[in-house]
């Protein structure tokens, strides 16, 4: 019992022996009360920061103006958190200026939902004010306080509630539910990025198609950048999608109209998403106009994107059983892994046709060897390259 907070009651430990207080709070106690896996596990104490660094040797300072310290205790994090109340979200950003206090409730009630705020002594006790636990067991959302207030004071939170309900499966209460539909235009004062943060999380959640629904029946939708037309709820994905780099195919393989720029700009997304929402999206065309997944594109597909890929597949309804079985071993039988695996390389080229003069025709050409030699059409040989390249005298410029 407990045995996964074992490590944080030794950090709590501590700091009782140091004539402190402390408790588990937050995502970790919500998801050990749900059974569900506990992700990172966050402390809540009434000792201020320089306190904290004085108890441990190993403290990484995050944010000691907000009263956020890193313990590391037996080769794991624990993000310790002074007691505090937050005030002035001033132009709806986070909150500058925050004031410690010493008492464990009134953190609690800063807290964005009622299974949120739920802390853990030591001995598995729980000190629950806003009956986060009942929540919990009714499959609740329900905001601490007043729900149009704490939505006004902090949009996020709005979007942050319909991925909770994704991710848990839970339903919104009534009046958290009638106070997103009030104020989902508020949500406009929020950075793009710290949304896209909670729509990937929505995406990915087991209840993902109510989470969609409920940006429909908010209006919450109609503050997110283009992407779904009309209607967010006429192409639902089929399976949940874990990342950004699988939700932009998904959409752009059924619109063509769209493009990966687009939404990298409107949702302000990274280059590593553009390069593997390209990738994907070149590979799901491929597998498209073959209907089957070529030697040429496993070669082209990045390793670390077969699961993604497989993942859009589904979602799209294009099922394909043991596909990724497959991609693995078309991986394994292709005759080069790369181009410099090949027994023929440019300047093989150029000395054959040394009275051409240079141009870009020198790449095409290679990358049609590529092609040849991966599709198992000409043999990954000096010799046999070399007789096919000549055979075919391909034109100096295209
Ligand atoms: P996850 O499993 O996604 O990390 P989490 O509940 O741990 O979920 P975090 O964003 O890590 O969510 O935040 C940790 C805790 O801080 C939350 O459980 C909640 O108590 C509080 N919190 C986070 N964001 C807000 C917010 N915008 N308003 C109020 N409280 C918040
Ligand atoms: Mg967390």
């Amino acid at each position: 019992k407990h045995k996964i907070f074992s490590g944080a009651f030794d950090v709590i430990d501590k700091i009782e022996e140091a004539g402190g207080e402390a408790y588990i709070v937050g995502g970790s106690v919500r998801d050990y009360l749900s059974n569900r896996t506990v992700g990172d596990i966050d402390i809540a104490t009434s000792e201020p920061p320089q306190r904290i660094q004085e108890i441990f040797e190993k403290v990484i300072p995050v944010g000691i103006e907000h009263g956020t310290v890193i313990v590391r205790h037996r080769s794991c994090s624990y993000e310790v958190t002074t007691y505090r109340t937050e005030e002035g979200y001033e132009d709806f950003r986070r909150p500058d200026h925050v004031t410690f206090v010493r008492d464990i409730k009134l953190d609690l009630a800063r807290r964005d939902f009622t299974m949120n705020a739920i802390a853990m002594d030591r001995h598995g006790n729980l000190v629950d004010p806003f009956h986060g636990r009942e929540a919990i067991e009714k499959k609740k959302v329900i905001a601490v306080g007043n729900p149009v207030g704490r939505f006004r004071e902090d949009p996020l939170r709005m979007m942050r509630a319909i991925r909770f309900a994704s991710q848990l499966s839970f339903d919104i209460e009534g009046k958290t539910r009638d106070a997103l539909l009030k104020e989902s235009e508020l949500l406009a004062h929020i950075s793009i990025e710290r949304i896209a943060i909670e729509m990937e999380k929505l995406y990915a959640g087991v209840d993902y198609k109510f989470g969609i629904k409920l940006l429909e029946e908010t209006g919450l939708r109609h503050q997110l950048p283009i992407l779904w037309g009309s209607n967010i709820t006429k192409d639902i994905p089929g399976f949940p999608l874990s990342h950004w780099h699988e939700i932009i195919p998904y959409y752009l393989i059924q619109r063509p109209s769209l493009s990966i720029q687009a939404f990298i700009k409107s949702w302000k997304l990274s280059n590593a998403t553009r390069r593997k929402a390209e990738h994907l999206v070149k590979a799901l065309r491929m597998y498209d106009e073959n209907q089957s997944v070529t030697p040429w594109l496993v070669y082209q597909l990045p390793e670390e994107l077969y699961e993604s890929f497989v993942n859009i597949l589904f979602a799209i309804g294009w099922d394909d059983d043991k596909l990724t079985n497959r991609l693995y071993t078309i991986k394994r039988s292709l005759p080069i892994q790369a181009p410099q695996d090949l027994a023929f390389q440019a300047k093989d080229l150029i000395s054959i046709f040394s009275k051409r003069k240079k141009g870009p025709w020198i790449s095409e050409v290679m990358k049609e060897i590529e092609f040849y030699v991966v599709s198992g059409k000409v043999t990954n040989d000096y010799e046999k390259i070399k007789e096919w390249v000549i055979k075919w005298n391909p034109p100096a410029s295209s």
